[in-house]
């Protein structure tokens, strides 16, 4: 799933593309992409975009009369692309935006269930659609950080991802983010020191920041990630292989000897059978 770093990189690329001409033609729209009835998509048509905006990993597109806001989540497997003028673009997108000059923005989502979703808001609405959010992971410090680590006790690696607590972070930065700060993905929030919750706080930002450069500059997985799908791999700081845990729908990776102190972190599907 693309996540803050992603999401910001696409912002910045998309940015003046969708606002140098007016909405042509808003649609289609797969029936499970939408995910609003009104107002109606053509309310679009004829007006211009401000630009890109994002929070957490959501991005917005503000009109800028200031009347509605278009916001795009992709979740899982959506992807967007902005398609030249003169060029036809996929076939079936989940969703397409025209622009007066020609250009589209276009949502496509290569999976069997449809999971990215297109809103069209107010912008009282779009508040609310995102009121849930804790502050951007990006620019948190120490302080603010410690303020949610010490709310309740809770594994790092989830409360990391959750988007509550604190927006953009998801399953491959909350890895590379505390592999970066020396940190079991089971620790306590509570638990963690004042010293460990300054190095979490600069893993995050030294981590989010690289991972945008690093996709500004279209770099691909592979060359992104030094921790996350990288099971057997070196660790670049150890050289121990990195390890994993498997959880339901997702994979904790992380380096058994910076990390968890020598520890192998228990499978917790496992466990769960056998207790
Ligand atoms: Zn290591």
């Amino acid at each position: 799933m693309p996540e803050l770093p992603e999401m910001e990189a696409w912002r910045r690329a998309l940015n003046d593309p969708v606002s140098a001409f007016p909405v042509a033609k808003a649609g289609p729209a797969h029936i499970a992409t939408l995910k609003t009835f009104g107002p109606p998509l053509s309310a679009l048509e004829g007006r211009r975009l401000r630009g890109a905006e994002r929070r957490g990993k959501r991005l917005l597109f503000p009109t800028d009369d200031g009347e509605l806001v278009l916001l795009i989540h992709l979740m899982t497997s959506g992807r967007l692309k902005m398609v030249p003028a003169g060029e036809a673009g996929p076939k079936t997108p989940a969703f397409r935006l025209e622009f007066a000059g020609g250009s589209k923005l276009v949502l496509t989502e290569n999976a069997k269930r449809k999971r990215a979703g297109v809103w069209l808001l107010t912008p009282e609405a779009a508040r609310a659609e995102l009121e849930h959010l804790g502050p951007e992971a990006l620019g948190l410090d120490a302080a603010e950080l410690a303020g949610i680590l010490r709310r309740d006790a809770r594994r790092l690696h989830p409360l990391l991802r959750d988007q509550r607590a604190l927006a953009g972070i998801g399953r491959a930065w909350a890895n590379e983010i505390l592999h970066a700060a020396k940190l079991s993905p089971y620790a306590l929030s509570t638990d963690v020191s004042d010293d460990e919750v300054e190095r979490l706080a600069s893993a995050m930002d030294d981590e989010l920041r690289r991972g945008l450069a690093l996709r500004e500059g279209g770099a691909r997985n592979d060359r992104t990630y030094r921790v996350h799908d990288k099971l057997g791999q070196p660790c670049r700081r150890c050289g121990t292989p990195i390890a994993q845990v498997d959880f339901e729908e997702h994979t904790i990776y992380y380096c058994p000897v910076c990390q968890t102190g020598g520890r192998v972190l228990k499978d917790r599907r496992l466990s769960r059978l056998l207790r």
